[in-house]
């Protein structure tokens, strides 16, 4: 299953800007790696999750308020589908154009 981006606090983030909303909340949390140019959105949510004790596969034991959940291709294109807004809330991006 790969995410096409997240949803996080009711608004959806591409990867790019999950990447880096992983990267403030990791340091935030006490993280000390610093990413540079590495790391894609996974490994910097993941290293967030860490941080928090937060089990980020098991998406049953958080809300989307408190931790970015994945968000899949069809359940952008569902959602641009039901006439709902599928663009990241940072930059714009439409989640459910196809790639
Ligand atoms: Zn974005």
């Amino acid at each position: 299953m790969t995410a096409v981006g997240y949803i996080y606090n009711a608004a959806f983030l591409c990867a790019d800007d999950a990447r880096e909303l992983g990267i403030r909340q990791a340091h935030e949390h006490g993280y000390a790696m610093s990413w540079g140019d590495c790391g894609d959105a996974e490994e910097t949510l993941s290293a967030w999750a860490s941080m928090i004790g937060l089990d980020r596969d098991d998406e049953t034991t958080f809300t989307s308020h408190e931790f970015p959940k994945r968000v899949t291709q069809a359940q952008a294109e569902r959602a641009h589908g039901e006439r709902a807004d599928t663009w990241c809330s940072t930059c714009g991006w439409n989640l459910a154009q196809p790639f």
